[in-house]
């Protein structure tokens, strides 16, 4: 189905996404209620569902409001919250038919437990959360490494013309961070110049394409050899140890 995806800038630095069917509005992660409300009443157009990728308070402040207004929506979550008791759960594996629309839940944890991601194979769409962020990935919160690392994996297993949406504007601090492991990766290079200008326009960096991601972004590249080299690893190190320096290293960058 053809869709339209609107980016909602919210909070400082979140997004709060609005899936645009033509007849139906979901919304995806509404970190806050003004923004999402402002944009509705603007379309003077009502929204069927909410769907929740994990419950950090960026991602799910605006529900209650949101419900407030529009009835008691249902929401799709991994785990019920203060503003979403009686949230459908969605586990791995799962298929939500919605608005016509066939989503995909995968099970993603490793920068909160649970996560998921809403993947549309048809529309090539997933809704990422904060498992990967614009050439990065999300922090780890005291979860293991591997957690986050799988569940990465797992994203960089889909079809490469995949549309990433993911929770945070943060591209360009990231692209800095990158440049940092990888600095003569010239798709690396090519994508600063790119996502430096979006930024100066005032423009969001999403959606990205995991072929983007793939080619750019370090935490999706660890079996690079050049990784390697940096401090703390051996030639030897496998693909997860070069992750869990990296993301030490981003950490304290
Ligand atoms: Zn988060």
């Amino acid at each position: 189905m053809a869709i339209t995806v609107h980016s909602l800038p919210v909070l400082r630095d979140n997004y709060a996404y609005v899936v645009d069917t033509g007849g139906s509005l979901l919304i995806v992660d509404p970190g806050e209620a003004g923004p999402v409300l402002e944009w509705l009443k603007r379309q003077d157009k009502v929204p069927a569902a909410i769907l929740i990728t994990h419950l950090h308070h960026d991602h799910i402040g605006g529900v209650s409001a949101l419900r407030e207004a529009y009835a008691n929506i249902p929401v799709f979550s991994p785990a019920p919250f203060s503003g979403a008791r009686d949230a459908i759960p969605v586990v791995e594996g799962q298929g939500i038919d919605l608005a016509g629309l066939a989503f995909e839940v995968l099970d993603l944890p490793g920068h909160a437990s649970p996560h998921v991601g809403y993947f549309l194979r048809e529309e090539g769409i997933l809704f990422v959360g904060d498992v990967l962020i614009g050439g990065a990935c999300g922090r780890l919160f005291g979860h293991p490494p591997e957690l986050l690392y799988t569940s990465l994996r797992k994203v960089a297993a889909l079809p490469p013309e995949t549309l990433l949406y993911f929770g945070h504007e943060y591209t360009e601090a990231n692209m800095r961070f990158a440049l940092t492991v990888d600095p003569e990766n010239p798709a690396l290079i090519e994508r600063i110049g790119r996502v430096e200008a979006l930024r100066r326009d005032g423009l969001p960096t999403v959606p990205t394409t995991l072929a983007e991601e793939m080619a750019t972004n370090p935490f999706v590249r660890c079996g690079e050899l050049g990784f390697r080299s940096l401090p703390g690893l051996r030639a030897a190190a496998s693909d997860l140890e070069v992750f869990t320096v990296l993301r030490r290293m981003k950490d304290q960058f």
